[in-house]
């Protein structure tokens, strides 16, 4: 008759595990450099020419390559 639901899991006690990472947050634009999507070509290739125009004083390839990072679409979905 009084049959309790067993496996009730609380999911309150779950979702208390917080983060407390102390992570630097110090840097004067957090949105430079992109990051590079994982697993995508372009963006890599389009990382390290960013890095190279970087290295060569290149400043404004640099940004233009960040740009195309931020804005490439779909990151070189796979079929
Ligand atoms: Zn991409």
């Amino acid at each position: 008759m009084c049959t309790t639901p067993r496996g009730s899991i609380d999911i309150a006690e779950v979702k208390r595990q917080q983060t407390t990472a102390g992570e630097p947050v110090h840097l004067p634009d957090p949105t430079r450099p992109p990051r590079p999507a994982p697993h995508c070509d372009v963006c890599a290739a389009l990382d390290r020419q960013r890095e190279q125009a970087e290295k060569s004083g290149n400043i404004r390839k640099a940004t233009s390559c960040e740009e195309e990072i931020r804005r490439h679409p779909g990151h070189g979905k796979q079929p």
